[in-house]
């Protein structure tokens, strides 16, 4: 018996090692019959979409030298050339690849057709120009960086309406198996996501009441309540490095500016 459990872990471990044989940097978060959400390295989460006549990619921003890597393994998935990219925004980490696909044959995919099973919405919240794109298929929402389960919120071009507005947007998409991919970090049920956005909209009502007490950054840095709901962020994968050095003083300027722009408007 000792034997043969010992042949089988050794035939398992190598057809682990045969499927895996190439594609080190290649990380698999999530996987279903439509598509796959990948990182790369310390990327952005990826989206990669099965489209009939080609495969789209979201987000697929990394490290240069793991371009071919990252072509060959989406060939090896899915036999289809990539035809489409889309960015759920336009910063570097999300984005700075799309020359390179671009070249070899892709193009942006603007407004998808509803055939294609995707929505798309566009808002203005982590940045002037955000979209949640949704896939209906795999049941898979990306929400790009109007969430992170492992960073505080960064909400400082839309504020609390463009928190509110990507709350609804997110809930309106599938239902309550919906898997909310975020920019950064492990996606989460659609209720998950939903406490976070609550914990960010108490976030900010309690620093809005710091602001009007004329409480300085300094002051609320030392505030126990303060730090407690910021450290609710981070509960999910328990990122220690989220508030080390000037992180979260940043967190606190960041929110009285967003605060001082409201009560001015
Ligand atoms: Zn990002």
């Amino acid at each position: 018996m000792r034997i043969r459990l010992f042949v089988l872990a050794l035939s398992l471990w190598s057809l682990t090692d045969a499927l895996g044989a190439g594609f080190e940097s290649i990380k698999v978060v999530k996987a279903s019959e439509h598509g796959h959400i990948i990182a790369v390295g310390y990327s952005a989460n990826i989206g990669v979409i099965d489209l009939e006549d080609g495969v789209l990619l979201i987000d697929a921003a990394i490290n240069e030298s793991k371009l071919e890597e990252l072509v060959a393994w989406v060939s090896s998935q899915y036999r289809k050339p990539i035809k489409y990219i889309m960015n759920t925004h336009e910063h570097a980490d999300h984005n700075k690849n799309n020359g390179y696909f671009i070249e070899r044959g892709a193009a942006i995919l603007q407004q998808p057709n509803k055939s294609l099973g995707l929505e798309v919405q566009a808002l203005t919240s982590h940045t002037q120009n955000d979209k949640v794109i949704f896939h209906q298929p795999t049941g898979w929402v990306f929400a790009g960086d109007l969430y992170s389960s492992n960073w505080h919120p960064v909400f400082y071009a839309g504020g609390t309406a463009g928190v509110k507005l990507s709350a609804d947007i997110i809930k309106g998409f599938g239902d309550s198996h919906t898997l909310v991919v975020p920019g950064h970090g492990i996606p989460q049920s659609k209720a998950i996501y939903l406490t976070y956005v609550e914990n960010t909209l108490l976030w900010i009502n309690a620093v809005k009441e710091r602001y009007a007490a004329d409480m300085t950054i300094e002051q609320s840095m030392q505030d126990k309540e303060l730090r407690k709901i910021a450290m609710e962020f981070i509960d999910i994968e328990g990122n220690p490095n989220c508030y080390s050095s000037n992180q979260f003083r940043r967190f606190i300027e960041r929110t009285y500016s967003v605060i001082e722009q409201e009560l001015k408007d």
